[in-house]
């Protein structure tokens, strides 16, 4: 499948319908969620995959869309039930599994590919809670950050390296109510992580 098809099909998913600002619920942009994936697919991180806070599940849907046994965890019954309506509208089978990631247990996960929360609301369920628990279950990490934190990722994962830095172009649209304008572009880096 063409980058610009899976982007296509990715667009086709519902998003949060009640999006909340404490869990930091953005759901990944399809154009976004089709690079990172492409990515990981040349590169042959698609075996069996997790998404850590999987929200609505354009990560984990489009891995499965790709070839990958897909895995989505997350915390949110709602966002959860909209990622199960998601799978099924593209006819791909995923294990959603509902639960925090800070206490699951997982086995058997070659490549966790996640947008985790950024930790601005609270430390315990941002980005270094889910990049711990990517380090202990999977080889290699996809990880959408903001720009500008690749020392502290690089740091935090010690022993695992971050291998490649994207830079990538991501439309956010406007879903709280203190965003002013309908589209605004950011750009958002990319990390490609290894762990031995
Ligand atoms: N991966 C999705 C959603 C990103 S938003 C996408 O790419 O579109 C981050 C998600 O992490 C939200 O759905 C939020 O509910 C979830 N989340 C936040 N803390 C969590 C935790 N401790 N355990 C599991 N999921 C969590």
């Amino acid at each position: 499948m063409k980058k610009k098809h899976l982007e296509i099909a990715l667009e086709r998913l519902e998003g949060f319908t009640n999006p909340s600002f404490q869990r930091e619920q953005y759901a990944t942009p399809a154009s976004v969620a089709a690079e990172m994936l492409y990515l990981a697919g040349l590169r042959g991180d698609l075996g069996t995959v997790c998404d850590l806070g999987c929200g609505t599940g354009v990560l984990a849907v489009g891995a499965a869309l790709l070839g990958a046994k897909a895995i989505g965890v997350e915390i949110d019954a709602e966002a959860l039930a909209a990622a199960r309506r998601n799978a099924k509208k593209l006819g791909v089978d995923v294990d959603f599994i509902r639960a925090d990631v800070n206490s699951v247990d997982l086995k058997g996960i070659d490549t966790v590919i996640m947008n985790p929360p950024f930790g601005a609301q609270k430390a315990s369920s941002g980005d270094r809670a889910f990049l711990s628990k990517a380090q202990k279950i999977a080889k290699t990490i996809y990880s959408l950050h903001n720009q500008g934190s690749v020392d502290f990722v690089r740091s935090f994962v010690k022993p695992c390296i971050v291998q490649e830095v994207y830079r990538i172009p991501y439309p956010m649209k406007r879903c709280f109510e203190f965003h002013r304008q309908d589209i605004k572009i950011i750009e958002v880096e990319l990390y490609r992580i290894t762990c031995q």
